[in-house]
Order: C-alpha cells, then structure tokens, then sequence
C-alpha cells in the first residue's frame, strides 16, 4: 500500500514542534506549511493535495498537524475514498487499512476496515509511534497566498464543564416533555449550587445542550447526589450516573427500569416534586 504522509503547519517554528507519525522506508512526506491559519487557504491545499494523490496514486494519505481532521474529511470526498479522523492506524495490506479511534466520548475504542481508496486518515498518534520532521521532508510553502487570513482570529472555548465537578446534579428526562421544563430544571439546579443534565433525547429534541448529556455517549459524572427527573433508566443512560453517591429517581410510571437501579425512588409526576424543591429549598 502506498502511503503519503501529510504534515500541515500554520508556522514553521510549529511544523518543527510537531510529532510527525513514523514511516516505513520508502514511504513519502509531504509539509504544508503557511504564515498564517492554513484554512484561510484551504482551497488551494486541496488542490494540491489531489494532485499529489494522483500523480503519486497513493493508497492511504495521513495526515497530522493543522486541521487535519478537515482536510482529511475534505480529501477524501475530492478523491472520492474514504475518511477517519482521529485515528490510530493498524496494519495496511494491499486491499484494507484497519484503524481505530474512540467512539461514544471516548468511552469505547472502535475499529475500523477501510478499504475505500485512497483511505484519508487524520492521525492521532501514539508517543512511541512519533519522530521529529523526516529529513527527506519536501516542504510546500503556501505563504503569501491570501492576505486577508492574518487578521482572522482564534476563538477558543473553555473545556471545563460544571456537571464535572458538582456535587448534586439534577437530570431531566424526556419526560420533562419542554424547553421550558428543562429551564425550570437548570434554574433549580443552579439556585441549589448544583448543575443540570439531560438524557440524549432532551438535547435531540433541542431543550438542552448537548454538553449537557449524560451517559456512553456523554458524561459520566460522579456527584453525592443525583436526582433524576423523568427519565426511563436505559443503559446507555445509567452508564453516565452509575459512580453517583446517591441516586435518586422521580417517575410517574411505577414499573419504570429506573426504580432497580436507584437508591431512592419516588412515583410521582416531576412537576410534583419540583416545585416542592422550590417552596422548601428557593423560597
Ligand atoms: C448507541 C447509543 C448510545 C446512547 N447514548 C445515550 C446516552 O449517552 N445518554 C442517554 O440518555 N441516552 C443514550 N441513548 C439513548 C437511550 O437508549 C434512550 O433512548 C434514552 O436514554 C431515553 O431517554 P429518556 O429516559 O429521557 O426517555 P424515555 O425512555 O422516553 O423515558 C421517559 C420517562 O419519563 C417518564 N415520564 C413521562 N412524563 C412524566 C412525568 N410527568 N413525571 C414523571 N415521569 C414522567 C416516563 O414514564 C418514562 O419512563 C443511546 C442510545 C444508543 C443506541
């Protein structure tokens, strides 16, 4: 299979920082490197990434560095293969390239079999994989392309998230039934010092941010007290709240699989309860 190795620096002085994955004898590299964001120029490493692919028809592109993930992605719909961002790579024979990359929040590692060519594949490299920037590198130098792009800036979010940290968390379900039943929710929580969370389908359905969600394919979170309102107790639910102190659940359905799972239930509507917690608590 042969492979092209794709490093994408904004800066020199970055390009020479960077892990760059490491090859086998006769694999080739290539930098792209720029004096600004490489995305203000993205049109034209596309291009030129496509037209090494096919001059050199290459099997299995990676790539690390500067958005890589969007260039992977984006090469491969050009040059009509396939894409996984992320990755750490296997083993590639002429046919397939297997890969794997965490799934569901990186709770679980999922393996991939690619055999669309040319397999597009953002790195995520193993230390021990790495080395510093190949001799033989050929540097592409796209500097001086487009003024307009140094002046874009950087807009960073913060990471941290209180459902972290919180040591009472109330969680609705989507038995909460509103945008506005989750407002009422997040209000609570906060005004007890807490942090609201929401089941998958409260973030599907738009009421609550998907930052929010708890479960495999959310956070797990691990408060002394969880109290959850109007949620059924799937799996992949509970996944996210089993390390809780203590669990309580609320549900108007008796036989709900919640009730096994908690310490303490109540059966009851959750409007009910609520504002209970607000005359005692907020008043
Ligand atoms: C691969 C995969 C990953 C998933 N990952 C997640 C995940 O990370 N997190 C997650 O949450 N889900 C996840 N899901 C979805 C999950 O399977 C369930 O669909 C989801 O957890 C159900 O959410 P829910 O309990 O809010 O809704 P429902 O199952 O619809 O339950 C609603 C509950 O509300 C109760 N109720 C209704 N009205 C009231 C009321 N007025 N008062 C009191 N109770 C009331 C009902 O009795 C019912 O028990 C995943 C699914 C898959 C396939």
């Amino acid at each position: 299979m042969k492979r092209l190795n794709i490093l994408l620096a904004d800066t020199w002085e970055e390009a020479k920082r960077m892990p760059f994955p490491k090859t086998e004898d006769g694999s080739s590299a290539v930098l792209f490197c720029s004096d600004g964001p490489l995305t203000a120029c993205q049109e034209r490493i596309l291009g030129g990434i496509k037209a090494l692919q096919e001059k050199g028809q290459y099997d299995l592109l990676v790539f690390s560095g500067s958005a890589a993930d969007m260039f992977a992605v984006r090469t491969a719909a050009r040059c009509g293969g396939s894409a996984l961002t992320m990755a750490q790579i296997g083993k590639a024979d002429d046919q397939t390239v297997t890969a794997q990359r965490g799934a569901f929040s990186y709770n679980l590692r999922a393996v991939f079999e690619m055999t669309k060519k040319p397999v597009c594949i953002s790195a995520e490299p193993a230390k021990a994989d790495c080395c510093g920037l190949p001799d033989s590198l050929l540097r592409e130098d796209v500097s001086g392309t487009d003024e307009a792009f140094r002046s874009v800036t950087a807009e960073t979010r913060g990471t941290e998230n209180p459902l972290l940290d919180a040591s009472f968390v109330l969680i609705a379900g989507r038995g909460i039934g509103s945008a506005e039943g989750f407002g009422r929710i997040e209000h609570t929580a906060q005004a007890l010092g807490g942090a609201a969370g929401a089941t998958r389908p409260v973030a599907s359905d738009g009421w609550a941010d998907f930052q929010q969600v708890i479960g495999i394919s959310g956070k797990q979170i691990s408060p002394d007290v969880c109290l959850v309102f109007a949620a059924s107790g799937t799996m992949p639910f509970m996944m996210g709240i089993e390390k809780s102190g203590t669990i309580i659940a609320v549900n108007r359905d008796a036989d709900a699989s919640i009730f096994k799972a908690c310490d303490i239930g109540v059966v009851a509507d959750w409007q009910d309860v609520l504002e209970k917690i607000e005359d005692r608590s907020l008043k």
